[in-house]
């Protein structure tokens, strides 16, 4: 889960890495009091868990009170990336005299952290990263030994970040290991003309896995931005929207995912992901068919089982079943392999609703539901 910058700085300044002081707010009219309490000018900051805000027009510095109540109004409701602006964040301006850039991140491939840090933070990092990736340093972290005082030195030193940053990453790292984050980031790391250093931008990335230890960010449930995703989220099923036409269910994500790539080998695209997951109930292949039929995009729909505890006449069953609760409006092909198969298929025969077909293989299965989502009429071939 991905906290909201003012979230994010709230764990900095808990664990000492200075931030300016800010206030958050819905309301513009709130926003020129807040603006007032900062002592006139303030920093106007779209709160959306997306990055590019600046460029976006979703970070303005405002004169005054009354500029202060204008850019809110303008920055509360605008839309950057898919992410509509409901809360704007306060902060006092500080005088930057240079921006880096530090960060710790999970890094799967070498299964350690990784310290990232670049003495030319600000909006053009990802710029500087993809040019110039001598100018990012990126060092690992000995998950076992942490940031300590000399490896925070080796990592300021090697991006050329100034001495009073040695702090800073070690105080960062405790955010990581001690709020269960999976990425810290400081974007800009700023020097204020008076020698301060400011953390001026803030995300973090919370380990899901702990989040029975983060109720304190509990309250608010994940946002889903697109509303398929977020009705299956609210049925509890495991489904990610793709971009293509043939929609996808099956039983284990292992499964489900080489069934997208067979799909795709067809020369179609997945619709989705959907992972049913062990049981057949026929209440979930019923709000899994659902959410799948009611996406505009899908065409066809491929349910691909292999029975193990969950017997292939059980699923028989839970689709025969789902089918009375849903209407099928796109053709579904199914293939049921595994513990049963033979049962399983008998039972979809005997139903012998127009919409459905079997296939054998996972092969045939993909060909037959690319080649619908093509052409429905092949369907029924005169
Ligand atoms: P992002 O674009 O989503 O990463 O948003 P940031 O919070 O990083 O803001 C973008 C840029 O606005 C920063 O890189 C700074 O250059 C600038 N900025 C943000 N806060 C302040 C501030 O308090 N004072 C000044 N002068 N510039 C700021
Ligand atoms: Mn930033």
């Amino acid at each position: 889960m991905d906290l909201y910058e003012h979230q994010a700085r709230e764990l900095f300044a808990e664990h000492g890495i200075v931030v300016p002081r800010a206030e958050v707010t819905s309301s513009s009219k709130e926003a020129r009091a807040i603006a007032r309490g900062l002592g006139g000018r303030a920093v106007v900051k779209a709160q959306v868990k997306t990055g590019g805000r600046g460029k976006a027009g979703g970070v303005k510095l405002a004169a005054d009170p009354a500029a202060a109540e204008l850019t809110a109004r303008q920055i509360l409701g605008m839309d950057i990336k898919g992410h509509t602006v409901r809360k704007v964040m306060l902060a006092q301006p500080v005088d930057i005299e240079s921006e880096f850039y530090v960060s710790y991140v999970l890094d799967r491939a070498t299964g350690t952290f990784l310290a990232i840090a670049s003495a030319e933070g600000g909006m053009d990092i990802e710029e500087v990263a993809a040019t110039r990736p001598e100018a990012v340093a990126r060092i690992p972290v000995d998950p076992a030994e942490g940031v300590t005082t000399a490896a925070a030195a080796r990592i300021a030193h090697a991006a050329g970040l100034p001495p009073q940053a040695v702090d800073v990453l070690v105080r960062l790292w405790g955010v990581l290991t001690r709020e269960d984050a999976l990425l810290v980031e400081v974007n800009p790391l700023v020097r204020t003309a008076q020698g301060d250093i400011l953390a001026l931008d803030g995300k973090v990335t919370l380990d899901d896995n702990a989040r029975f230890r983060q109720q304190r960010w509990g309250a608010q449930e994940i946002a889903h931005d697109d509303p398929l995703e977020a009705r299956a989220a609210a049925k509890g099923l495991n489904y990610v929207k793709l971009d293509g036409e043939v929609g996808v269910i099956g039983n284990g994500a292992g499964l489900v995912m080489s069934t997208l790539d067979v799909v795709a080998g067809c020369g179609a695209r997945p619709a989705n992901f959907l992972d049913i997951g062990g049981g057949a109930s026929a209440q979930v292949m019923a709000d899994g068919l659902g959410v799948i039929l009611d996406d505009p995009a899908v065409r066809s729909v491929l349910v691909n089982v292999f029975g193990g505890i969950t017997a292939c006449d059980a699923v028989a069953d839970g689709i025969v079943r789902a089918l009375e609760s849903v209407r099928l409006t796109k053709p579904l092909v199914v293939r049921l392999d595994g513990n049963n198969a033979a049962r399983g298929r008998a039972i979809l025969d005997d139903r012998a609703h127009p919409l459905v077909r079997q296939a054998t293989t996972m092969d045939g299965a993909a060909r037959q539901a690319a080649d619908l989502a093509r052409d429905p009429a092949c369907l029924n071939p005169a």
